[in-house]
Order: structure tokens, then sequence, then C-alpha cells
């Protein structure tokens, strides 16, 4: 599941037999990685799309892992620009059905937070390590300098999504405040992982911090996303796949 038009255009570069079938008003696309079986598809913005998008992979696809890529904004101290964010858990930060439940709590769960696969998570960690440890092979020396990239670093932990693009440092620093352990924060990754958790099928999930989630977030985004991000994200599923 991709977040960005560009990074499944170059996810799709990679699939040498991708087949185009239509459901819930979206193009998915069946094809082989690496000799393993794939669905590639665009998750489409926000909590409901993306949720949407991974039950119809399940249902209608039949798939038994999701992995996720796309990009966000950083929120804890370190978690620059470049850097790539790997997924432990997800929590909805916009989720509030206080007082009868408490904050972040998502109502009939008796849980806030939603785990990734253990094991899966690793493989997609050691094949992100490959690629950031000789970044411009994949990016090339003009990107690198152009958005001063320097030794990008992974970083496992909480991802944090809601209905919201974080565009302002007073809201990102509330975000902070109010969950000190949020590394980033995106829109899509909660749901996929809720409804992960009810199918019972292992999620990865990593994202390129394309911004800082503050008043400068909208600055470069989309040539970032074509520069950097999508590379990152299709170098290391190339990596995953090929490990696998
Ligand atoms: N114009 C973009 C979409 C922007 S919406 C496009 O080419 O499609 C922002 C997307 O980036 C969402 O998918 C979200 O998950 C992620 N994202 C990146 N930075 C974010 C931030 N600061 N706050 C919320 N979401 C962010």
């Amino acid at each position: 599941m991709s977040a960005m038009h560009a990074e499944l255009a170059e996810v799709l570069h990679r699939l040498p037999d991708e087949q185009r079938q239509r459901a819930a008003s979206r193009d998915f696309w069946a094809g082989h990685w690496h000799g393993h079986e794939v669905v590639a598809v665009l998750s489409r913005i926000g909590k409901v799309a993306a949720a949407t998008t991974a039950t119809a992979l399940i249902e209608r696809f039949g798939v038994t892992h999701i992995v996720f890529t796309g990009v966000a904004g950083g929120l804890a101290d370190g978690v620059r620009v470049g850097d790539v964010v790997l997924a432990t858990s997800f929590l909805q930060h916009d989720m509030d059905a206080s007082p009868l439940f408490p904050r972040h709590e998502v109502p009939l769960y008796g849980r806030e937070r939603f785990d990734t696969d253990g094991t899966l998570t690793s493989r997609l960690r050691d094949a992100c390590a490959q690629v950031l440890a000789t970044p411009s092979e994949t990016l090339g020396a003009v990107a690198i300098a152009e958005f001063r990239l320097n030794a990008p670093r992974v970083h496992p932990g909480l991802i944090v999504s809601g209905d919201r693009f974080v565009a302002t440092s007073a809201e990102s620093h509330a975000l902070r405040q109010r969950l000190p352990d949020a590394l980033a924060v995106e829109m899509e990754g909660a749901a996929v992982a809720q409804v992960c958790h009810d199918y019972g099928i292992p999620l990865a999930a990593l994202r390129t911090i394309s911004d800082r989630a503050d008043d400068s977030a909208h600055v470069d985004f989309t040539r970032f996303i074509d520069a950097v991000a999508s590379r990152y994200s299709v170098a290391t599923l190339d990596q995953f796949f090929r490990l696998l």
C-alpha cells in the first residue's frame, strides 16, 4: 500500500507483469516482485479511505500480509527530514470519545494502540538499513545536496494518525505534549493497523519524514516525494522482496 501516486508509479515499474483490477472504486495491481505474489494499491488519503483500501485488499484479494509506505511529519526531537520511521505501533491522535472512554482509546477495543508485526517489521528494517547505508546510490548526489540529507537514520516507534495535515508549529507542539513518545504524524497508518488487527493480518509500515509538521510543512513536499521518499520506499521494498 502506497500513500502517494509517485510511489505507486515507482512500484509498478518494478513489477514485470501487473494486471489492473477494479474494486471499491480503486485500481489494484496484481503481479510479482522478485517472484512473490503482490497486490499494489494507492491507500488514498485519510483514515476512512485507507481502511477501505486495506479491507478490500484482505477481503477481495486475499492478501496475507500488508506493507505500507509513505511520508510523514517528524514530531520527536532528532526525527529529521530524510530520516525513516518504522512503526512498531499506531494510535489515532484525533480519537476522543471522552468522557465515555479515555482520550485516544478506540471505543469497544479497550485499547488506544495497535501494534505492527514484529517479524515483518524487522525484515523491513533490515532492508531499509541497507538502503540508507548508501543513500547516494538510491537518490543521486543532486537530491542529497538539495535536501541537505546527512546520514539518514531509521527510527522504530510510535506513529500517530489523524484526519489533519499537521502544518503549524502550535499543533505539532500540542501533539508532542500530549503524546510524548510519538515519533511522527500522518493520516492513514492507524486505520490500516486497526483493520489488520481485526483480520489478524501482519502489518509493517515505513514512513519517510517529509516535513517537521510545522509552519513550513508544505514546502517542497511534492519535489521531496518524487526525489527522495518514493525512491527510498521502492528501494527498500525491492530489497525486502529480494531477501524474503
Ligand atoms: N499532495 C499530496 C498529499 C498531501 S496529504 C499528494 O501528492 O498526494 C499528506 C500526506 O502525507 C498524507 O498521506 C499523510 O499521511 C502524509 N503526511 C506527511 N506529512 C504530514 C503531516 N505533517 N501531517 C499529516 N500527514 C502528513
